[in-house]
C-alpha cells in the first residue's frame, strides 16, 4: 500500500465529526442521505463527489460513530448508478433520493430461463406503442424481487439487428398490472428467489433509462459498478465470516492434530493471504486513481471457490452437528464452543455452507469469469461465434 492516510485531524474528518454532533451523534437516514453520506462517490447533489481517500474516511468516522447506512443491495449498487450514468436529470431526482434513504428498495431482472451467462441473447420483448412499452416474457433468479418497489429491467426492442445491439433498459415498477412472482425455494430453504412474468405490462416510455436500443452499454454500467470499500474479506461475496475468523476458532479450540486437516486449513490460510494481498493491490490502485490491473478479474474467480473452501472446512470440522441446517458450520459443536453471535455469523444467508455453491454462479460463473482472465487478461483467441454477424431473431431461427 502506497499513499497518505490522512491524520486523526484531517479537515474531513473534523468535518464528519462536527456535522455528527449537530445531529446528535444519531442522524435519521435522510439526513445522512442529504448530507452526502452514503454514496460519497456519487456526483452532488446526490454525493459529495468523493475521492477514493474520502470515501474511506467517511466509512471509518461514520463506523467509529456507530452510524448505519440503511441503504443498500441492488438499488445502491446498481440501479443508483446506471440511473446517474444514463437517466434524465427527472429520473434522478425520483429514483435517486428514496435509494439513498432506503425508502424503496430495487430488484433485478436481468436473467431469463434461456439466458444467464449469454445475457444478451434475451428474449423478453417491449413493444413500442406510443407512449409506452408493451412487455411480454419472464425473467428468473430475481432475489428479493417480493420485496421490491422497483426493479431494472433489460428487454429486446430490436429483434432485428445483432443482439447486443436491440436491447433496452427499463424502470420497472413492481406492482405494475401483467407482471406476477411465482417464489423459488432454494436449498437453504429460504426464499431469496423468484420467476417473474409479464402479461402484457405496460411500461410508459419515460421509465426507459438511455436511448431506444441502448440498454447493454448501460447494463455494462450496471454489471460493472464497483466501489472502494476497505472491507469485504467475508467468504460470502465479501460478507460473513472470513477464513481468518475460521482459523481464529480453531486456534481457540486449541488446533488441529488430524494431518489432512491441517493441510486443509493452512491451504485456506494461503488463499486468504493472497485474496487479500490482491485485494490491497486492486484498493490501492483505486486509491492513486488507476484502474485496477489483471488482479480484478482474476479475483472473484479465486474468491467465489475460497469462499466454498471456507465454508466446506468449516462444516467437516463439526462432524456430524455440521450436517444439522438449524445448526450450521460451527453451530453447536462440542469441540467448537462458539458464542451466538459467531453462530449467527456462520448463518449468513440462511446457512453458509448451503449457500456457499451459489457463490461461483451468481454475478457471472467461474467459467465466464476465466474466459474473462484468458480473454482480456491473457490475450487468447474469443471463441468461434458461430452466430457472428447474425440477427437475434436470425440466430434463434437455427
Ligand atoms: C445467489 C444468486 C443470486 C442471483 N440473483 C439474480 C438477480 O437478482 N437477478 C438476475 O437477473 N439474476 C440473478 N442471478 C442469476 C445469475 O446471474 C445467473 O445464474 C448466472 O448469470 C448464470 O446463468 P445461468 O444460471 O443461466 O447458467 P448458464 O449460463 O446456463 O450456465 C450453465 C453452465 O454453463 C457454463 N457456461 C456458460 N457459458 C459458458 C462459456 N461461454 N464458457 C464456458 N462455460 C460456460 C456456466 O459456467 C455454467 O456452469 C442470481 C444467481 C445466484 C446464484
Amino acid at each position: 500500500m502506497d499513499f497518505d492516510w490522512p491524520d486523526d485531524n484531517d479537515d474531513r474528518r473534523l468535518e464528519i465529526r462536527e456535522w455528527l454532533s449537530s445531529n446528535g451523534n444519531n442522524p435519521s437516514q435522510e439526513a445522512l442521505a442529504r448530507a452526502g453520506y452514503v454514496a460519497p462517490h456519487w456526483p452532488k447533489p446526490y454525493g459529495l463527489d468523493a475521492d477514493p481517500i474520502h470515501q474511506l474516511i467517511i466509512d471509518e468516522e461514520l463506523s467509529k460513530a456507530g452510524v448505519k447506512r440503511a441503504a443498500g443491495g441492488i438499488g445502491l449498487g446498481w440501479a443508483g448508478p446506471t440511473i446517474l450514468f444514463g437517466g434524465t436529470p427527472e429520473q434522478q431526482n425520483r429514483y435517486l433520493w428514496p435509494i439513498l434513504t432506503g425508502e424503496e428498495v430495487w430488484c433485478q431482472l436481468f436473467s431469463e430461463p434461456d439466458s444467464g451467462s449469454d445475457l444478451a441473447n434475451l428474449a423478453t420483448r417491449a413493444v413500442r406503442d406510443g407512449d409506452r412499452y408493451i412487455v411480454n416474457g419472464s425473467k428468473i433468479w430475481s432475489s428479493g424481487a417480493h420485496r421490491s418497489h422497483l426493479g431494472i429491467l433489460i428487454a429486446r426492442t430490436d429483434p432485428d439487428v445483432p443482439k447486443h445491439r436491440g436491447v433496452s433498459y427499463f424502470i420497472c415498477p413492481m406492482d405494475t398490472p401483467g407482471l406476477e412472482l411465482q417464489p423459488i425455494v432454494d436449498m437453504t430453504t429460504a426464499h431469496s428467489f423468484n420467476q417473474t412474468f409479464f402479461t402484457d405490462m405496460e411500461l410508459p416510455v419515460e421509465n426507459r433509462i438511455g436511448d431506444e436500443n441502448d440498454g447493454w452499454r448501460l447494463a455494462k454500467v450496471t454489471l460493472g459498478n464497483e466501489r472502494v470499500s476497505l472491507s469485504g474479506e467475508g467468504a460470502l461475496w465479501g460478507s460473513g465470516p472470513s477464513a481468518k475468523d475460521l482459523l481464529d476458532l480453531v486456534r481457540a479450540a486449541g488446533g488441529l492434530t488430524d494431518p489432512n486437516l491441517r493441510d486443509r486449513a493452512s491451504r485456506l490460510h494461503i488463499e486468504g493471504e493472497v485474496l487479500r494481498l490482491i485485494r490491497l493491490r486492486t484498493l490501492s490502485a483505486q486509491l492513486q486513481g488507476r484502474q485496477p490491473g489483471p488482479e480484478a478479474s482474476v479475483r472473484k474467480a479465486l474468491a467465489d471457490e475460497h469462499g466454498q473452501n471456507v465454508m466446506q472446512l468449516a462444516k467437516d470440522l463439526t462432524g456430524s452437528h455440521g450436517m444439522l441446517v438449524d445448526a450450521g458450520p460451527l453451530g453447536e459443536s462440542p469441540k467448537f464452543p462458539v458464542t451466538h453471535a459467531v453462530v449467527e455469523g456462520w448463518q449468513h444467508w440462511h446457512g453458509g455452507f448451503l449457500f456457499s455453491p451459489a457463490l461461483t454462479i451468481g454475478g457471472g460463473t467461474s467459467e465466464v469469469q476465466r474466459n474473462i482472465v484468458a480473454e482480456r487478461v491473457l490475450g487468447l483467441p474469443h471463441d468461434v461465434d458461430i452466430q457472428s454477424g447474425q440477427t437475434w431473431s436470425e440466430s434463434k431461427a437455427q
